[in-house]
């Protein structure tokens, strides 16, 4: 039955809509992979030191291994090693062993003094200014102790992760694994990406910046194909759709003739958690579940359907692969002129950001209408402006946050 204009459930707040989805979804399971393919993914084991870093201690200087009580003497040097290299000599009094970046130390040393603070002369060296005991030296363990547990489930693996775990011989890494997400656009305008659209067609552009959004969130996006408006075709492409973790759906999800997506969604098996939100842009979209995998139907205007995604389902894919921060913080920013909106919804607010004097300052980025896509590329963050409020003046501050990407990933 087609239920439109009395839909039971209650139209969710802004961040009531949010909370709900994120308590809607589960984090997925985990997989191995190769290191490289870890970075920016969590980590779904416990990374113990097999050894110690530094491995041995080695000079953090080209210089000369030497005893600091025997500082300012002439010194016979008596051996060479280099990065790589070892040495079966020993450091005794009145020796120094001429030593080069990363090289073990050898014995009987306890500080490296830099070329810059020694003079050579014909196998021996004397060294200028004062030898602190145990400078240049890098000691085995300082950094990480072998058997020390230096990565615990849950934490995000950057660049730096990744060198200690390369630094450990980690091949491989077990982490969360990517959510498949399928994207459906709806909408007998449409034509596919390599047409040439004609007389009141559009090319289908939404599902190419939901598929992107999802790349840069290190989910997996496919591209299921455009449902043309009647049932039939709504049902074939919400069904492969709904092979995926998650489903998102673009278009068709309003009050119109031709809007079939939640009838068919909710045919399928979705259960409707909410449907509209207090916020515009965004206001038609849609929220189901079925079997944990969420689903998410979008708003068709580009504006809404790419602020929707970024409100809404980013957090959810955030949180499915592991993320513990999935939601964008907040932050203070002055605006540069002032700004109307309706009573009684959010209004999400394109604007250009820019951080003078280490204060943000946030202008407009242009016309707001969920038309105008040109505004969104002019524009590098949201201003998140309260349902309770209707006017914003030039000079207030008002919350704003960062467009694109992941959120902040996990806590240190
Ligand atoms: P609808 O929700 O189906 O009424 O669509 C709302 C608006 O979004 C209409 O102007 C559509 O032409 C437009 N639209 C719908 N789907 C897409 C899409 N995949 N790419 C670009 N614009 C779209
Ligand atoms: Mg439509």
């Amino acid at each position: 039955m087609r239920d439109k204009q009395t839909h039971k459930q209650a139209v969710p707040e802004f961040e009531e809509a949010r909370r709900i989805i994120l308590e809607s979804v589960e984090t997925l399971s985990p997989e191995r992979v190769k290191l490289l393919e870890s970075c920016g993914r969590i980590l779904a084991e416990e990374v113990v030191a097999p050894w110690n870093l530094p491995r041995f201690s080695n000079s953090a200087m080209d210089g000369y291994a030497v005893r600091a009580e025997d500082c300012g003497a002439v010194l016979r040097v008596t051996d060479f090693v280099a990065a790589g290299g070892s040495t079966a000599k020993v450091v005794t009094a009145g020796t120094a062993i001429k030593i080069m970046t990363g090289a073990a130390v050898p014995d009987g040393c306890d500080s490296v003094v830099p070329f810059e603070d020694a003079e050579e002369s014909e196998g021996t060296v004397r060294t200028t200014g004062v030898v602190k005991p145990g400078q240049h030296i890098r000691i085995a363990g300082e950094d990480v102790r072998e058997g020390e547990t230096v990565l615990t489930a849950g934490r995000l693996v950057r660049p730096f992760e990744i060198n200690m775990l390369a630094s450990f011989g980690k091949e491989y890494v077990t982490v969360v694994r990517q959510a498949r997400v399928a994207i459906v656009a709806t909408g007998d305008e449409l034509v596919e990406l390599g047409e040439t659209p004609g007389k009141g067609q559009i090319v289908d552009s939404n599902a190419y910046s939901i598929a992107a959004a999802v790349s840069a969130l290190g989910a997996i996006p496919t591209i299921v194909g455009i449902a043309r408006d009647n049932i039939a075709s709504h049902r074939e492409k919400l069904k492969e759709g709904l092979e995926a973790d998650v489903l998102i759906t673009s278009a068709g999800v309003s009050v119109g003739d031709r809007d079939f997506v939640r009838e068919v969604l909710e045919e399928m098996g979705v259960k409707t958690v909410f449907w509209r939100v207090k916020v515009k842009p965004g206001k038609a979209m849609a929220f189901g579940v079925k079997d944990g995998r969420p689903v998410f139907a979008l708003p068709g205007n580009p504006v809404s359907s790419m602020l929707t995604f970024e409100e809404f389902a980013a957090p959810a894919l955030l949180k499915m692969m592991g993320h513990t921060i999935t939601v964008k913080p907040l932050f203070p920013a002055v605006l540069q002129s002032g700004l109307k909106k309706k009573k009684g919804q959010t209004a999400l607010v394109r604007v250009k950001l820019e951080c003078t004097n280490g204060r943000y300052l946030a202008w407009s980025a242009g016309r707001q209408d969920t038309g105008f896509v040109r505004t969104m590329m002019d524009s590098n963050a949201v201003a998140v402006l309260p349902a309770d409020r209707d006017e914003f003046l030039a000079g207030e501050e008002v919350q704003v946050h960062l467009l694109g990407g992941a959120a902040g990933g996990t806590a240190l």
